[in-house]
């Protein structure tokens, strides 16, 4: 660090979304409500303190339709988010627990509230998906709204901004978000959200840089104050000396030309300099995420997640439904495929009005797989919803969690039996539909060999594989440092079940978060996998990286890689090759050691 460095104010947060900006600071109150005031009721209160609840739930609703109706071209695919928000309002589990606990207890609304938000923390806590636990966040954003109104606090209007700014708040919700006025907010900064949070992903959407999580930024910073944002690594520079504002200056200059370079060349095919096609699919789990599948120019959906309507739907969801929704995904996605994968439910990712018992070890419990097969009807139901959706497009299937070969044979007479019925109802489906699993238990890496005469491909969920192999929980922050997709346990697992699929002649592919990872890509390719599915907004970099790489450098690299015994001596060999290979990463922040 230079001198200059060092007197600089610097704090670090979570990056949700990229770009650098240089500007003034403009703080907003969006603090969390104050519940100054627990009290009792008496019983003559009640129905009048149930009626100003019901109130403020109508103030919210009237505001989140209004942002709706009001949302700018560029986040209309998003307005699931606020449609979310509006479920979430309408729901029991917040709503009416509230109302019960104002009545039962005489406690007042705003105390009512944060208890119900609480319970539901509770749960959400428990679930092990990390992407579906971090949605508790969606809660909390709508409980802020209702106590707002709960309290009469008059809200400062962003939108109405006279200068171009960079917005400083505790947190903004999905829905102040929305509203900003892009015109002149340059981007923003928060103390509270994570790295998952919708409010980031309407940032991107609107491509204004922002960083979340810096716990203090309200109190740190004036109104008024020189700040630098940089969205790509998560700095904010306080008051910025000349030299820093040079030097960010010149960061912006480059990102901006690297931004144009890599959206004019998302659509172009993933080539390396040496001629070897790679394919590039999507991950996506909800139909609005089909745009950005599209524009982001993935080949197809890698990975389609069928969670959702499981757990959002009263009770299980019809096989009308399912066909409905897979159906519109595959049409929109045609000519390219969509490889579905059967739900990963179970455990506590139970769909309301299933029962289960409360597992110790919920990532090793009843989930995925063995829950389908332990609730064929269940199972029955999505396949043939499956299946006839298979009529409509290119449809691949794919079962989650495979352990070993009799998991496959099951599954595969279910699909049989689902078949069988569909000819006897004279439904229309794909005959040659392929069929593959997902490889993400260690038995499943041990077994690959045998496993692939019984199927078309394989899809490597580094994911669980990491979880499983290096005995770490993925949701648990304390071991959140051993998460190493470049330890040499999981390199070597990878390469074996390429062997293994190579010598069967079947396709593999990897749909991890490691796919999306710029420094994993050489290392991937080197190890054999010729398919990627990743996050839509990671395609555009992830493809001009490959066409950045020779197959055989890649190879070269694997070679010397494969043979190093620690994930850091890994980590190190890869920073110092892609420092050559690809200089934008150094920029990009992505070769921090
Ligand atoms: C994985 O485990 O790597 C994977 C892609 O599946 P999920 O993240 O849905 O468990
Ligand atoms: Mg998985």
């Amino acid at each position: 660090m230079t001198e200059t460095e060092a007197e600089l104010k610097k704090v670090r947060g979570i990056p949700v979304s990229p770009g650098i900006i240089i500007g003034k600071a403009h703080l907003v109150d969006r603090s969390k409500v104050q519940i100054r005031y627990q009290y009792l009721l008496n019983g003559r209160q009640l129905e009048e303190e149930v009626a100003r609840f019901k109130e403020a739930l109508r103030m919210t609703e009237d505001q989140l339709v209004h942002v709706k109706d009001r949302l700018p071209d560029q986040v209309k695919e998003y307005s699931y988010i606020l449609d979310s928000h509006l479920m979430i309002l309408r729901d029991s589990m917040l709503t009416d627990s509230t109302i019960k606990k104002v009545l039962d207890e005489h406690i007042n609304a705003e105390w009512a509230l944060r208890r119900s938000l609480a319970d539901i923390r509770g749960i959400f806590n428990q679930i092990e998906d990390e992407y579906i636990s971090s949605r508790v966040t969606d809660v909390e954003n709508v409980t802020e709204m209702i106590l707002r109104n709960l309290s009469g606090e008059q809200r400062e209007k962003i939108f109405e901004l006279r200068e171009r700014v960079i917005i400083v708040a505790h947190d903004l919700t999905p829905a102040d978000t929305a509203e900003l006025n892009i015109g002149k907010v340059m981007g923003f900064i928060t103390d509270a959200g994570g790295k998952t949070s919708h409010t980031g992903i309407m940032a991107q959407a609107l491509e204004i840089p922002a960083v979340v999580g810096l716990e203090s930024a309200t109190s740190m910073v004036k109104d008024g104050d020189l700040l630098i944002v940089d969205g790509n690594t998560g700095d904010v520079i306080l008051n910025p000396d000349d030299s820093a504002i040079i030097q960010y200056q010149e960061k912006q200059l480059q990102h901006e030309e690297f931004k144009s370079s890599v959206a004019r060349t998302a659509h172009l095919p993933a080539v390396t300099l040496d001629g070897h096609r790679i394919t590039v699919r999507a991950n996506m789990e909800f139909l609005e995420e089909v745009a950005a599948v599209r524009d982001y120019g993935a080949e197809g959906v890698g990975l389609y997640r069928t969670e959702y309507l499981y757990l959002t739907s009263k009770g299980l969801p019809r096989e009308e439904e399912l066909v409905e929704e897979y159906r519109e995904v595959v049409e929109l996605i045609a000519p390219n495929p969509v490889v579905i994968r059967t739900v990963d439910l179970g455990s506590d990712k139970l769909a309301p009005g299933l029962d289960g018992a409360k597992e110790m070890n919920p990532a090793m419990g009843l989930r995925a797989i063995r829950f389908c097969l332990r609730e064929p009807e269940i199972f029955r139901i999505q396949l043939r919803a499956i299946l006839r959706t298979s009529a409509y497009g290119k449809v691949q299937l794919m079962f989650p969690m495979i352990s070993g070969l009799q998991e496959i044979l099951d599954a595969k007479a279910i699909l049989c039996q689902a078949k069988a019925e569909l000819d006897r109802e004279k439904i229309d489906y794909d005959r040659s539909l392929k069929t593959g699993i997902m490889i993400e238990i260690p038995s499943a890496v041990m077994m690959s060999e045998v496993l692939a005469h019984h199927v078309d491909f394989f899809s490597i969920g580094t994911n669980d594989l990491i979880q499983y192999a290096l005995a770490i929980d993925r949701v648990n922050e304390h071991v959140a440092f051993m998460y190493q997709p470049f330890h040499p346990a999981i390199l070597r697992m990878i390469h074996h079940v390429v062997r293994a699929a190579k010598s069967a002649g079947i396709g593999v592919s990897l749909c991890g978060e490691m796919a999306g990872d710029p420094l994993c890509v050489t290392i991937l390719l080197g190890l054999g996998i010729e398919e990627l599915s990743m996050n839509p907004r990671s395609i555009p970099f992830i493809k001009k990286i490959i066409r950045s790489i020779t197959m055989e450098e890649a190879r070269v690299d694997f070679d010397d890689v494969i043979h190093l015994s620690t994930a850091k001596e890994v980590r190190a060999y890869i920073v110092d090759r892609m420092r050559s290979l690809v200089p934008e990463l150094e920029e990009k922040g992505y070769l921090r050691m």
